[in-house]
């Protein structure tokens, strides 16, 4: 199986999402990792994110992730530096060939691009990020830096489906409070929330249009060779990494 999964988002811009590539009879960091905080071995991760920055043809300073801590701060990246212990769940930049990506496991990974301003961003958007709308604010630092979201390419990569996202009555709650009723179904004994499509609606809420989202729909719990879950392996246990960048040799 490939160890990417690329998406095709716009010229000059690459776009993906790591799966667990070869797994074998492993434990629940078996397959590709590079996320450093879950427990996971350091030469484990190291070796993994020196494999896709040989992949992706990217210096390994180029690939930047930060620590996440389930809220709805966005940093900006302006510089190539260490954002290993940053506390952030989405990152925004516009240089080029530097690579922002967050880790998931059964959370959505949401990435953004402006082409014409060269702007890309990758957002951690599970249920806490999506209610406090770590989507909004991450659109509104882009516009911040001059893209249109109407001009947004967006992906939502690959994230738990609601047949699988079975939820306490309070999250429920909280995403009916926040005006996500759609996206709650309380039909069975237990409710359950569609994520990704929760973060469909957050971003056409933003301006971006809906031709312009493509949604992975691959659920992650649902494909355990393919990738981690934390609802299936627990949340000691490897992450997806998904990552979008702007190479240098396009035009801005
Ligand atoms: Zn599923």
């Amino acid at each position: 199986m490939e160890l990417i999964r690329f998406y095709n988002v716009a010229d000059g811009i690459v776009a993906g999402t790591t799966g667990r590539g070869v797994v074998g009879n492993g434990n629940s960091y078996s397959g590709f990792n590079i996320c450093h905080y879950v427990g996971d071995k350091p030469n484990h991760t190291d070796a993994c994110l020196h494999n896709l920055a040989d992949i992706l043809g990217l210096p390994i300073e180029n690939i930047i992730s930060p620590r996440q801590i389930h809220s709805d701060k966005v940093v900006v990246v302006s510089e190539i530096a260490d954002f290993r212990n940053v506390e952030a769940d989405a990152l925004v930049t516009n240089l080029p060939d530097v690579a922002v990506g967050i880790n998931t496991a059964d959370c959505v990974p949401v990435l953004l691009a402006d082409t014409a301003d060269g702007i890309v961003a990758a957002i951690h958007a599970g249920w806490r990020g999506i209610v406090k709308g770590i989507i909004g604010k991450t659109v509104g630092i882009m516009s911040d830096l001059g893209a249109c979201p109407a001009e947004i390419k967006a992906v939502i990569a690959p994230a738990i489906c609601a047949d699988c996202y079975e939820v306490g009555e309070d999250v429920a709650t909280v995403f009916r409070d926040a005006g996500l009723d759609d996206c709650v179904d309380a039909h069975g004994a237990r409710p359950h929330i569609d994520l990704p499509k929760a973060a469909l609606i957050q971003l056409i809420v933003e301006g971006v249009a809906a031709e312009n989202i493509s949604v992975a729909d691959d659920c992650t719990r649902c494909n355990p060779q393919r990738y981690f879950s934390a609802r299936r392996l627990g949340i000691d246990s490897g992450r997806n990494f998904s990552f979008i960048y702007r190479k240098s040799s396009s035009t801005k």
